[in-house]
Formats: structure tokens, C-alpha cells, sequence
């Protein structure tokens, strides 16, 4: 009893002093920063375009200094000096960098982050590193709270919103929003249907499936004046509500929206964290972008594994672990750690799913006989082939959510990595 009573003081205290953290240093409220990445495969740069607030913090108040994963790019919030809050994404901007069109073309991307309203003075440093790890472009920008010029965003109040799951309070909870694109108003109940439908997907998967109260998830009905998105190669564009198109960087099927202000105009004063947008298009295609957002097609009969797979990449900032035979070294390179928990390089395997494996596992390890999906993802590995690169980057699984859509599961490896991540915004 006596143990059981200083146990119960000890962690009330501890609680004390992890609320206390937030609260010395940030309001209940949320500063919005719009950056634009700009420049080409030599050069980058970041500059700041505007500063908004908006009431109410629905982030994490845990683990404020810490990053939830290493990203492609970090945030840090210094207060005289201090780490008091930091965060990690990665960009379209970045992922742009890679492909050839960077070599010979100049351009700019929006990027806009959430990040707590600070009571005082404080700098937010954001940087962007390069697939070797190497920090390519820093900013820092000195935020006053006070500053006149800080935008205060209203509600959308004609826009209709319903919550598809509730799991608790949002301050508490990790709050995922899904949005219309490319509905119109007389299709605004269909696009709720479609809501659902990527919930119950969600939840059919572990770790989310035991984890439901951890989470909400609510419904934004933005209305289009177009039904329907654009798809460049067959000349159609669309009037939408985030503009969205097909064909990003050339590639047909990769779906994706360069508004991401407007995105978040759409968003203003609503609890959410995690950003899933559902398509109005029976077209195949999508994407998912760490701490950015998801962006699937609802009408295409893979809707419900494709949602799942891109929200991995979205909120779990996993890596495809599917791959091509004739695609080498554009994104792993093998001097480099991937800082996605579900591949590896062997650079610094001891970091990823080593503890997972049983002794003398062959590296690589053979690929094992097709077999049932039960016996196939029973077999932990180190499995060569994975994030479009047949050799010297590896995946833990024969198969999993992240590499087909055939299969109703993530591998035991994304599963523990995303159960860290929940872990991580709500403990
Ligand atoms: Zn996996």
C-alpha cells in the first residue's frame, strides 16, 4: 500500500511537471507558419510568407523537445537558446529535388506547419536535409507573439463538418481530418460516406485497430465547383476546393495538391493534426507525404488498402517498400541510414529491426517459397529490395501493407513503429 501511495505521489508529480512545460512556455493556441521551399537540384532556400494564430493547441503536450522521427526536414522552437518544442516532415519539394526536371528548372512549393503559440519571444529554426542526411538550406526566424501582423484566422462557418469517430477530448487525442476534394455541395453526403469508409479501413489495421480512443477523426465537407479532379494527361482540369492533379512530376498516377495554403485556409480553426484528403475520381492513384498529408481517390475499388498505405507514409512517415528492378541509389544511398523505421541500408541496422530477428538470420535473407499471407508475414528478415531499389536497400518483411495492396496488414516492423508513434503524440 505504502509503495503503492509514494508510486501515485511520484507520478502525480511527474504529471505536474509535464503539464507545467507547455503551459511556461506556449498558449493554448495554434501559430501557423507558411513557408515557401524554393530553388533546384544545386540550390535551395526557405523563405517565411505569413504568420497566422488560431485558438486552441491540438498537437501533442508530451515530449515536446523530442523528434517524433528524423523526417527530411526538422523544427525547432528555441527559447533563449533552449529546444522547447520540435517537430519533422518531409516535402513535395524535396521529393521534386530528385527527379530530373530539378536539374534544369527552377521552381517554388508551399509549405505551411502547426506549431504551439508561444507566450514569449522565440526563434524557429527549420532546416531541410538531403538524402545523405546533410542539413542543404536553414532558416531561422524570430517570432514576437506580440507581433501586430500575426493573421487571426476564423472558422469556415458555413462549412459542414461531422465527426466520424470520437475517440476523446482533441487536446488529448491524435486529431486526423479528412477532407473533400472535388465534391460538390449535392455530393457533400457521399463524400461522408466515403469518410467512413476510410475510418473503417484505418481501424481494420493494427495498431490502429487497438488504439481507436486515441484517436478522432473528423469529416470536412469543402465544397468544389467542379465534381470531380483534374487529370493533365487526358487535358481535363478541374475547379476544385485544393486543386489537386494527377500526373505530379510526370508520374500518371501520383496525385497530389501544390495549395497546401489554401489546404490549410480550408482546415482554419479545427482540431487536426493528420491530414487524409479523399478524391472524387474513380481513377488509380494517390500519395502520402510525412506530416504533410494523404491524398487518395475514393471510387477506385483499391480505396480502402491505398488510404491505409498512403496514411503510413503520412502519419507513420513509413517508406515503400515496394521496388523496381532497374531503379538504383536515387533515394538510399549506402552510405546513409534511411531515417524511415522500415527499411534499412546495414549502416546502422541496430537502429531499426534488429532486436525483432531471430539469431542467425541469413542477411539478406532468401526470399521464402509463396506461401500463405499468414506464413509470409510470420517470417522476419532482412529481405533485399525495397523504397524502389532492388539492391542494397532492405525491407523486413516479405510482404506487407507498404509494398501491395493485396495483403489486409502492415508487417510487424510498421505496426511497432507506428504503436511508437501513438506512444509517442499521446503518452
Ligand atoms: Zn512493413
Amino acid at each position: 500500500m505504502k509503495r503503492f501511495l509514494i508510486f501515485s505521489a511520484f507520478f502525480l508529480a511527474m504529471q505536474g511537471i509535464v503539464a507545467q512545460s507547455f503551459s511556461d512556455y506556449f498558449e493554448d493556441k495554434t501559430l501557423r507558419i507558411d513557408y515557401t521551399f524554393s530553388g533546384n537540384h544545386d540550390l535551395q532556400h526557405i523563405e517565411v510568407s505569413e504568420l497566422k494564430k488560431s485558438d486552441g493547441w491540438y498537437g501533442r503536450r508530451h515530449n515536446l523537445d523530442s523528434l517524433p522521427l528524423r523526417g527530411n526536414g526538422q523544427i525547432y522552437m528555441k527559447h533563449k537558446g533552449k529546444v522547447v518544442y520540435a517537430t519533422s516532415f518531409s516535402s513535395l519539394f524535396q521529393e521534386w529535388l530528385t527527379t530530373e526536371e530539378s536539374t534544369k528548372a527552377t521552381k517554388s512549393f508551399e509549405n505551411t506547419f502547426l506549431l504551439p503559440f508561444p507566450k514569449d519571444e522565440m526563434d524557429v529554426t527549420i532546416n531541410l536535409t538531403n538524402t545523405h542526411n546533410k542539413v542543404v538550406s536553414e532558416l531561422t526566424y524570430h517570432i514576437n507573439p506580440k507581433d501586430i501582423l500575426i493573421r487571426q484566422m476564423k472558422p469556415n462557418k458555413e462549412q459542414k463538418t461531422r465527426y466520424i469517430h470520437k475517440g476523446g477530448d482533441p487536446k488529448e487525442c491524435i486529431d486526423v481530418v479528412i477532407v473533400a476534394e472535388g465534391y460538390t455541395e449535392s455530393e457533400l453526403e457521399t463524400f461522408f460516406k466515403d469518410a467512413e469508409i476510410a475510418s473503417e479501413s484505418l481501424f481494420a489495421h493494427a495498431p490502429f485497430s487497438a488504439n481507436k480512443s486515441k484517436f478522432n477523426i473528423l469529416a470536412v465537407g469543402a465544397v468544389s465547383k467542379d465534381s470531380g479532379v483534374s487529370i493533365p494527361r487526358l487535358g481535363q482540369w478541374k475547379n476544385t476546393a485544393l486543386s489537386s492533379h494527377f500526373s505530379t512530376f510526370y508520374s500518371d498516377r501520383y496525385l497530389t495538391t501544390l495549395h497546401i495554403k489554401d489546404l490549410h485556409d480550408v482546415l482554419a480553426c479545427l482540431p487536426y493534426e493528420h491530414i487524409i484528403i479523399l478524391a472524387n475520381t474513380d481513377e488509380y492513384g494517390g500519395g502520402g507525404i510525412y506530416n504533410s498529408y494523404t491524398l487518395t481517390t475514393a471510387h477506385h475499388e483499391q480505396f480502402r488498402p491505398v488510404v491505409v498505405h498512403e496514411f503510413g507514409h503520412s502519419f507513420g512517415g513509413l517508406a515503400d517498400e515496394y521496388f523496381y528492378d532497374d531503379q538504383f541509389e536515387t533515394q538510399y544511398p549506402s552510405d546513409t541510414e534511411p531515417w524511415e523505421p522500415n527499411l534499412t541500408t546495414l549502416v546502422d541496422f541496430d537502429s531499426k529491426w534488429k532486436d525483432m530477428l531471430p539469431k542467425k538470420t541469413k542477411i539478406p535473407t532468401p526470399i521464402p517459397p509463396l506461401d500463405t499471407e499468414e506464413n509470409l508475414m510470420k517470417k522476419i528478415g532482412v529481405y533485399e529490395g525495397g523504397g524502389y531499389q532492388s539492391k542494397g536497400v532492405y525491407r523486413p518483411f516479405y510482404t506487407c501493407r507498404m509494398k501491395v495492396n493485396e495483403v489486409s496488414r502492415f508487417c510487424n516492423v510498421c505496426q511497432r513503429a507506428m504503436l511508437r508513434l501513438i506512444d509517442f503524440y499521446t503518452k
